[in-house]
Order: C-alpha cells, then structure tokens, then sequence
C-alpha cells in the first residue's frame, strides 16, 4: 500500500489507525427487543405479515412471516442485514438485493418462512461508514481492510435480537439462506435450532467478484451453489 493512499485514509477516518481487538468468532448474546405492531404486507411473492419491533437503542427491525411458522415444522429462513444500495438502489457492489429478493421468492414458492430485516447497514458499520468504505475499496482497499482502517471489525453485526424476534412468532427450526456459516454458528450460538443452510449463488457481477472473493477468502463465505 502507498504512503499516499495510507495517508488518504488517515485523513478519511479523522483518527489514528486502529483495529478492533473483538474476536470475530465472539459468541453472540440474545438482546431484548420490543414488539411494536404487526399488519399484512403483500408483495410480488405473496402476502407476509410484517412485525415491526424496536431494540433497547432504538433501532426499528422487521420480521415478514408467511403461513403458519409456530407448527413446528422446519421452515426457510433469511436473516437479513439491511444494504440501502443493494437492497433499494440496485447497487451492483454486493450481492445483498439479490440474495433479499431471491429470499423473498422461494419463500414465496414454499407459502411459509421467515425473514428478518434487520437495520444493521454496512455489516454493522453505518451507511456513510459504508460509503468511506467503499471510497477506500475504490481506491484498491479490499472490504475487509477497508473497515479495519477505518476502525470498525471486519464484520460488526450483532445477531443479539434474533431470539426474541423468532420467539415472539414462535419460529424455531430453521432451514437458513445464506452464504455465510459464521451467521449459522451465530444463530445456534444463540440456542436456534438450525436444520441446514441453503446457498444463495445470486447477484454475481463483474463490479463484485472481487469483493465476493475477499469475503470467501477472509471470511469463510460460501460461493458454491
Ligand atoms: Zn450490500
């Protein structure tokens, strides 16, 4: 790395470098979380119920339910971190817009599962972190060693509230989409009962191969289909 681009950054982040010293690998602790409202929400895969909660800091989630998820019968589930750019802006920097919308359908398909929203944006960072982020990446930064630099872990999202958010639609026996095993350990850190993971191959483009690359080889992301 230049000595330019490193002082860019220090410019950029308007304080001494610094990693996090939280270990990745740290369990998760269930959070509380408050159940706010519930109404129907029809989309282009169906009608979901959406149930809107509020953590203890004030942040609103959502959880889309449909067909009957408290039977005891396991059912596809998505925990979803929220991405502005991918999800409502067609961003083709990630893969995220895909992988909600490919969620969203095959639960459709099946009639029954769950999604959580959940506003955590940028893996936790913040959407104008997120933009920095992505400065320093257009810069030759990969994902990962764009949010150390700018202070943050690699991936700050917390799963915390995603006990209370099932429990509350008694939804337990999950079959999760995802790419991403650290978010499996973390669910059944949590003491969620995760039957098995579905791949979610979608949204591969030619403005994120080597960002979907980097998060295979530093963070154990699962590309295959
Ligand atoms: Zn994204």
């Amino acid at each position: 790395m230049s000595q330019r681009l490193v002082t860019d950054v220090l410019s950029l982040s308007g304080s001494p470098l610094m990693c996090s010293t939280q270990s990745l690998q740290e369990a998760p602790r269930a959070k509380s979380v408050h159940f706010v409202a519930s109404s129907k929400l029809p989309t282009r895969w169906g009608t979901y119920t959406a149930f809107a909660f509020v953590d203890d800091a004030g942040k609103e989630h959502l959880l889309l339910a449909m067909g009957d998820v408290a039977n005891g019968e396991p059912m596809l589930a998505r925990i979803h971190s929220e991405c502005l750019t991918g999800d409502a802006l067609f961003s083709l920097r990630c893969d995220c817009g895909h992988q909600l919308r490919s969620a969203l359908a095959r639960i459709g398909d099946e009639g029954r599962g769950v999604l959580l929203y959940l506003r955590q944006e940028g893996r936790g960072i913040g959407l104008h972190n997120k933009i920095r982020a992505y400065d320093l990446q257009d810069r030759g930064v990969d994902t990962v060693d764009a949010n150390m630099w700018l202070g943050f872990d690699a991936d700050a999202r917390d799963y915390g509230i995603c006990k209370p958010m099932l429990d509350h639609v008694g939804a337990h026996r999950l079959r999760l989409m995802t790419n991403n095993p650290a978010k499996m350990a973390a669910m059944r850190d949590l003491g969620i009962e995760v039957l098995e993971r579905i791949a979610l191959p979608v949204g591969r483009n030619p403005h994120n191969e080597a960002y979907l690359e980097t998060k295979a080889r530093r963070m154990g992301h699962l590309l295959e289909g």
